[in-house]
């Protein structure tokens, strides 16, 4: 075995065990996570802030000089397309975002903070069952599972309190 360390491709085991459940949770659905799709999927990972997609360009071409946007741009369309990343569109950001995880209409909320841009997932059942009662009881259903909130962090808050 004569494992190179810290290279971009190289797959932790924890990394490893992620990506391997993402390629069956893609099978199960006939899709096919291709070693593109798996290596951006992977980066994703390993940016819990998000990423942007030229960013994501500029990592890969390291490995792959040649490597296109449009190839990164289909990769990361299929991945938000199998619920695997979320593209947080006021900051034209990409996120990993395992959407097998979470149970069926059960709201992912996502806190996105203004000031320092940071993301912080918002794990709250009560409040993602109440906005569903809410909606259908005005005879609405959520359209996108994942919903993006504005909202100031607490270190943020901290450094200019409200007045
Ligand atoms: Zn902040």
């Amino acid at each position: 075995m004569n494992k190179r360390r810290g290279t971009l491709t190289d797959e932790s085991q924890a990394e490893h065990h992620v990506l391997d459940k993402a390629a069956a949770d893609c099978c199960i659905h006939g899709a096919t996570l291709t070693p593109i799709r798996r290596l951006v999927f992977m980066l994703l990972q390993r940016h819990p802030q998000g990423i942007k997609a030229y960013q994501l360009l500029d990592l890969i071409r390291t490995l792959k000089p040649n490597a296109a946007p449009p190839t990164v741009y289909r990769a990361l369309n299929f991945l938000v397309a199998n619920g695997l990343a979320h593209k947080i569109s006021c900051m034209n950001m990409f996120i990993a975002y395992d959407q097998t995880q979470h149970a069926q209409n059960e709201a992912g909320m996502l806190l996105v903070c203004p000031h320092c841009h940071s993301v912080k997932e918002l794990r709250d059942d009560a409040a993602s069952q109440a906005l569903n009662e809410a909606l259908s009881a005005a005879g609405y259903r959520l359209d996108r599972s994942v919903m993006e909130i504005g909202a100031v962090c607490p270190a943020c808050t901290q450094a200019d309190p409200p007045a």
